[in-house]
């Protein structure tokens, strides 16, 4: 039997269809990116260097910090054992992913008409019931070795992450690729930075959907608790401080991890490419600067008042609902539509087929999600004193990240319900607080 090949139009045609060239640049394109790559870089690393025993988290000068970069560290040992054990977590919980009991849980649908399928099996618990055998067996010193080692471990997780970006940008070229509608714009830096395949996958592993939630997410909770053991190892307690960060971040990670299957409609998933924006975001910079407060705290001891200490603890408990029960009432509302808590909702009928919610939570403002999700993490920052800015850093780089991020949500939604969008505009006026703004 002979299979006709497609004749040249045909086959061109068909790759158009497939993977639209990319016209909005964000970021300021590839001059932007230019900036952002090193920029982040300097600051993991740096925010790593700044906040460690020697430098307490002061404000310290970028000269003293290359120079205690270099002074610190110029035995090669201290960056080769990390470099082994990072490759070591990494192997772990690749083996996780293939061993663990899973639900095969299916993505939306893409542009080819087809859906993946992916393991539903992120789990920290199995992760921490190693620590607790490490534990058993060594006691607290390599709970201390990781703490004491932050700045090799990011080091690794960096080169990784870039290694990753380097090997999947170049990989994105061979044929019948499915590339990203963000990443395919034909300036090099630019898509090597949004990525250009949409669903890397190797040996059946999926790397973006891989390290979205769990080397990184996981390692960061991973990284808290040594610094927790750390304190307690200096000064023989752990100040109701740490209790606070450690307990909001760690339950904020099993939250994400639990809700696995969400990720899927993220736009990471659906629309990013897997570049080193994902990759370094995902394994360095997430470990390197979400755990600065807990870092701070291992070595600065500070015991909240009691008034001071509830206060922030409410504020970190409301702040959870507000994110938590918004992000399930709109998962609820999309993937089981006629339950009778579902049918209970106000919603806008549009003309692309999707219903846009206009009651709870999502009739009070536009991104109430990214709201609590904010006050969350200010609630972690406040709950550090006021001895030092760095901790403080999270809190401005993540009002950053969500408003930019909401632009970039606003602007495809815009782009996909049109008039509706206006509309649903009219009705929910608030972008993030009601009646403020
Ligand atoms: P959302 O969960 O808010 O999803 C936005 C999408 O939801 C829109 O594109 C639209 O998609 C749909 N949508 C918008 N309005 C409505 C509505 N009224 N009713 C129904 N559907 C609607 O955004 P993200 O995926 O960015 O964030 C998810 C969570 O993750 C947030 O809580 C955020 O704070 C958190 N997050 C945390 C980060 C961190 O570093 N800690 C980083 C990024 C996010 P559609 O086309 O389907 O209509």
């Amino acid at each position: 039997m002979s299979i006709k090949k497609p004749s040249k139009i045909l086959a061109g045609a068909l790759q158009r269809y497939e993977n639209p060239k990319t016209t909005v640049l964000d970021f300021f394109g590839g001059l932007g990116v230019s900036f952002v790559m090193p920029g982040m870089t300097l600051f993991a690393l740096l925010s790593v260097l700044a906040c460690n025993e020697t430098n307490m988290c002061k404000p310290t000068s970028l000269a003293e910090l290359s120079w205690s970069f270099f002074k610190e560290n110029t035995q090669t040992r201290a960056f080769v054992l990390p470099f082994v054990v990072y490759h070591g977590w990494l192997l772990w919980l690749v083996a996780l992913y293939f061993i663990l009991p899973a639900d095969k849980v299916s993505g939306t649908t893409l542009r080819n008409g087809t859906k993946l399928l992916y393991p539903v099996n992120g789990n920290a618990l199995v992760s921490y019931a190693l620590l607790a055998s490490m534990y058993g067996h060594y006691g607290r010193r390599p709970f201390i070795w990781i703490a004491d080692n932050t700045l090799g471990l990011v080091v690794s997780s960096f080169l990784v992450a870039t290694m990753q970006a380097i090997l999947l940008y170049m990989l994105s070229f061979r044929a019948q690729v499915m590339l990203s509608v963000v990443g395919n714009s034909g300036n090099p830096i630019y898509d090597f930075f949004i990525g250009r395949e949409l669903n890397p996958r190797i040996f059946g592993l999926d790397l973006k959907y891989f390290c979205e939630l769990r080397p990184g997410i996981i390692g960061w909770t991973v990284l808290n608790i040594c610094f927790a053991v750390k304190q307690y190892h200096s000064f023989g307690y752990i100040t109701n401080s740490m209790w606070i960060v450690i307990i909001s971040q760690i339950l904020y990670a099993l939250d994400s991890l639990w809700f696995e299957s969400a990720v899927l409609t993220t736009m990471d998933i659906t629309t990013e490419g897997f570049g080193w924006m994902l990759s370094m975001g995902d394994l360095c910079w997430l470990p390197a600067v979400y755990t600065i407060q807990a870092r701070y705290l291992s070595f600065t001891p500070i015991v909240l008042s009691d008034v001071y200490c509830f206060f922030i603890a409410a504020m970190s408990v409301c702040s959870y609902l507000v994110f938590r029960l918004s992000n399930s009432q709109k998962n609820n509302f999309r993937s089981n539509p006629n339950s009778k808590i579902s049918r209970n909702n106000k919603y806008l009928e549009t003309k692309a087929g999707s219903k846009l919610l206009i009651s709870g939570w999502w009739g009070l403002a536009r991104h109430i999600n990214y709201t609590g999700d904010w006050f969350l993490g200010l609630s972690q920052c406040l709950a550090t004193g006021f001895g030092t800015p760095y901790t403080y850093f999270f809190s401005a780089y993540f009002l950053a990240l969500l408003l930019h991020r909401n632009a970039r949500d606003e602007h495809k939604c815009m782009q996909k319900y049109g008039n509706d969008w206006d509309k649903y505009c009219s009705i929910v006026k608030y972008k993030f607080i009601p009646y403020i703004y």
